[in-house]
């Protein structure tokens, strides 16, 4: 059975909001959010009056009530078209502590019910490619890699602790982003490790974190500002005919798109967020223009969106996935990451 039959409402791009919950322990306050109907959102708006109100359309809406597993499930068919040889983009897009980190990878401690899409989506690839082994053949690799401030890196470097990988990067690298490439790697000297099994994922992945953290602190988390991308790549041979399938899925964490004060923000901190505002804008205006089938689609202005050229657009299926926090301080914020939603729906 072939997973390609998924419903598209417009083009190969579709747009999903999820909510985050309040915090435990935080006092209770009213909610930005005033209803959620399948997928509409209508979010409060103080104002002078005090009952503004405004409506934004998805192609989904989850509340804050809404588990992995129920998220999961919605994607699942776009992320089992990868084994048909498509190639697939998710994006989590939102103001820091919207909870993007929790939709793609969980919350800081993992279990397997608050297991994020990351984890989900390689476990059932493994699965479906287990169902077909009659039929197909299936290699899985991964690479994980790091945008910041315009530099590729990658995060699949061994810190010492992990013996079991051929990993041969030096960990300060900055690597080179193909524009054209056959194999289908933009990133062709990254790391790319098989996987054959969950237990291999969720190695890689801690990896992975462990790598991102460093030159992070307390004060100073770095990972808020950069870009990290998941990037899983699929070979499948028909046993009986021969014939090679390829696909690639792309999970991509982004950078917080919250805009930082321009009078306070100096030095790292200012060329930081120039970088961030630069490549989620350039990302926006693909998505865009995908979205509308400009013929024109502006890809070279980042790094992010040259590195994903060849998985979005085409037969590429697109998922721009925004998060928001549902305090009422924060509704700037989900404005701004509400209009952007517009804008590439
Ligand atoms: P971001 O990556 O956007 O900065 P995080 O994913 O780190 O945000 O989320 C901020 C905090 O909120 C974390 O402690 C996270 O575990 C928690 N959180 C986010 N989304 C949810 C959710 N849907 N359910 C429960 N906790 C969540
Ligand atoms: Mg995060």
């Amino acid at each position: 059975k072939l997973y390609n039959q998924v419903q598209d409402l417009k083009g190969s791009i579709r747009v999903y909001c999820r909510v985050r919950p309040f915090f435990p322990g935080q006092p209770n306050q009213l909610s930005t959010v005033e209803s959620i109907e399948d997928g509409t959102l209508t979010v409060h708006i103080p104002s002078k009056n005090g009952k503004g109100r405004k409506s934004f359309n998805f192609n989904k809406v989850f509340g804050p009530s809404a588990s992995q597993a129920e998220v999961f499930l919605d994607m699942q068919p776009l992320i089992r078209s990868v084994l048909d040889g498509f190639n697939v983009c998710i994006f989590a897009y939102g103001q820091t502590g919207s909870g993007k980190t929790y939709t793609m990878t969980g919350p800081k401690e993992i279990t397997e019910k608050s297991q994020g899409v990351n984890y989900r989506a390689l476990s059932d690839l493994f699965l479906i490619a287990d169902q077909r082994k009659d039929t197909f053949h299936y290699d899985v690799s991964v690479q994980m890699i790091e945008i910041y401030n315009e530099q590729v890196r990658d995060l699949l470097v061994s810190d010492g602790t992990n013996k079991r990988y051929p990993f041969y990067q030096s960990f300060d690298s900055h690597l080179e982003v193909l524009i054209c490439s056959n194999k289908g790697l933009s990133v062709p000297d990254a790391s790319l490790v098989p996987v054959s099994s969950t237990l291999d994922v969720i190695e890689l992945m801690n990896l992975g974190q462990r790598n991102r953290a460093v030159g992070a602190t307390a004060l100073n988390d770095r990972s808020s500002r950069s870009h990290s991308c998941l990037t899983v790549h699929v070979q499948g041979r028909d046993l009986t005919s021969g014939t090679i399938l390829r696909g690639c899925m792309h999970l991509v964490d982004l950078a917080g798109s919250e805009r930082v004060d321009k009078s306070e923000a100096t030095g790292d901190r200012l060329k930081e967020a120039q970088h961030i505002n630069k490549s989620l804008s350039a990302l926006g205006d693909v998505i865009a223009s995908l979205a509308q089938k400009n013929s024109h689609v502006p890809y070279r202005n980042s790094k992010l969106t040259q590195l994903l050229q060849d998985s979005l657009g085409g037969q590429a299926k697109t998922l721009m996935f925004v998060h928001i926090s549902p305090e009422s301080d924060a509704i700037g914020e989900t404005l701004s990451t509400l209009k952007f939603a517009e804008r590439v729906a």
